[in-house]
């Protein structure tokens, strides 16, 4: 407050030093063409005239009218003095000079008058056109962000930044808070930011040096912004301020609400792609398990090997109607973004191993190395679940390479991270699907028929290791085999 009182009485000191100045060199003027026409070159009064006349438009031109009409009135005197008989004295002999005198003076002041507003219109729309183009800087300000929160904050420190203001507040009857410029926002009470949007009327309090505005969408008012400060922008300006915070709001409303409205689209379609999915991947154990049991129901005199393979083909399928119920609700629970991890210290070994013993019965022909050194340094990962990124790692080695073949484990440190491989010698992948396999519901286009599957494994594996902070991946020479990995931060 003080320093803002200091500033505006340096601002009076100098205008008045200006003015001064205005005086001084109207004086100046004034003498010298006096000293020029009186002493040096003797012309006629006329000339003499003119140019006093010039000096008063210059004058005028460049400071204002009381200087203006100050030289009109000093040169008429000089000009009566020096050049209008007889010389020497302010008397005038001959009427036809008074009438050229008055007819100066007259002119004199009417030009400066002239001038003076010509230079004042000038200033204005010169402060209109800055006004404006603060205006639209502000404009293009507000729609740079579509994010309602983020706007919502910053809208206040943007008025003061393009406006020169001292604080704002803003007030959106929606909104629990009111935002601030800045700690110091003292005078812009709620009551009256509340008020004003109550009664959709501005309030402006010049000796407080405050306005309140209403935020006004049409007809409609969506809320109010309080502003102080020495200069308050002008009233349309104003006017023209609040239009567009009102349009800014609501915008960032309108694609906040058509975000949401599409993720709740995009969610919907997921549950019935899932459901789709899910629904075609029971069909067929179920079939399979419908008709054993068929079988053995209508055939009670079945012999007991032929029992025992139907009875098999229940247990199997069975089984993988299960593993497909826990992979589609595991996803879901993924998606929702419910899982919590049990973060804890360990070498990546343990959870190799643990895979490994896991998946026992399907590696049953492949033979398994694992390359671990002994200095890697441990992992922070949830045992658990990393344990079952790599079974599923290991599993699909195993599906979708032959038999016999070797899969081997790699784990080596890169930059902080510690990087698990798994690599097998089965078909391969080729460019094109190695970007859609960890995909949900994505299966291989030579599996999707024959092998057994429901294009959820790698997916659920991906979330895992992002949900850890890492990244997962694949390279693959198609016809050579496949080598998944993915990465841990150090502990
Ligand atoms: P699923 O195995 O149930 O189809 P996944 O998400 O585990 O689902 O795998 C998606 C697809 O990635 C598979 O259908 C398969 O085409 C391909 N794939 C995964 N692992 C391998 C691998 N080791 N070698 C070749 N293709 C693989």
């Amino acid at each position: 407050m003080g320093y803002n009182r200091l500033r505006r009485s340096e601002h009076k000191v100098d205008r008045n030093i200006k003015k001064i100045w205005g005086y001084a060199i109207a004086s100046a003027g004034i003498g010298l063409v006096t000293l020029v026409y009186y002493r040096l070159i003797h012309v006629n009064p006329t000339t003499v005239a003119l140019s006093y006349l010039l000096g008063v438009l210059c004058i005028s031109a460049a400071w204002g009218l009381a200087q203006a009409v100050f030289t009109a009135i000093v040169s008429t005197l000089a000009f009566n003095y020096f050049f209008l008989p007889p010389v020497g004295t302010f008397t005038i002999s001959d009427p036809q000079n008074w009438v050229a005198l008055v007819a100066f003076l007259v002119t004199a002041v009417l030009a400066s008058r002239l001038s003076e507003r010509a230079h004042r219109e000038a200033i204005l729309a010169n402060e209109r056109r800055k006004e404006v183009e603060r205006l639209y800087s502000f404009s293009q300000q507000l729609l740079s962000s579509d994010n309602l929160p983020e706007l919502l904050n910053s809208i206040p420190r943007f008025v003061v930044e393009y406006f020169g203001v001292r604080a704002v507040a803003l007030f959106l009857p929606d909104k629990a808070d009111i935002y601030r410029s800045g700690p110091n926002t003292n005078g812009l009470e709620p009551h009256d930011l509340q008020l004003v949007n109550l009664r959709g009327e501005p309030r402006i309090d010049g000796e407080n040096n405050r306005a309140f505005w209403p935020l006004r969408m049409g007809v409609r008012v969506v809320g109010s912004i309080g502003i102080s400060g020495d200069h308050l922008p002008s009233r349309q300006s104003l006017e023209a301020l609040s239009s567009l915070i009102a349009i800014a709001v609501e915008r960032a409303g309108a694609i906040e609400d058509l975000g949401r409205a599409e993720a709740a689209r995009q969610s919907d379609q997921l549950r019935s792609t899932l459901l789709d999915s899910v629904a075609h991947e029971f069909r067929t154990p179920l079939t399979s398990i419908k008709a054993s049991v068929t079988s053995l129901l209508a055939n009670q005199n079945l012999g007991a090997p032929q029992q025992h393979e139907l009875l098999t083909v229940i247990d199997e399928e069975s089984d993988r109607l299960n593993r497909l119920v826990g992979e589609a609700a595991e996803m879901a629970q993924w998606d929702s973004g419910k899982v919590e991890l049990d973060l804890q210290i360990h070498s990546i070994r343990s959870a190799i191993e643990g895979a490994v013993e896991e998946s026992k019965s399907l590696l049953a022909g492949h033979p398994v190395e694992v390359n671990v050194p002994a200095d890697l340094p441990n992992a922070r990962y949830d045992l658990a679940r990393i344990q079952e990124v790599l079974t599923q790692l290991l599993e699909n080695a195993a599906k979708y390479s032959a038999a016999d073949s070797k899969i081997q484990f790699t784990a080596e440190l890169k930059d902080n991270f510690v990087v698990t491989s798994v690599a097998d010698h089965g078909h391969g992948i080729d460019d094109f699907e190695q970007a859609l396999i960890f995909d949900k519901f994505y299966r291989g286009r030579n599996h999707r028929v024959h092998v057994q599957g429901t294009g959820m494994g790698l997916a659920i594996a991906k979330a895992i290791v992002e949900a850890h902070g890492g990244k997962i991946g694949v390279t693959s020479q198609p016809g050579h085999g496949s080598v998944f990995f993915f990465s841990l931060p150090c502990a």
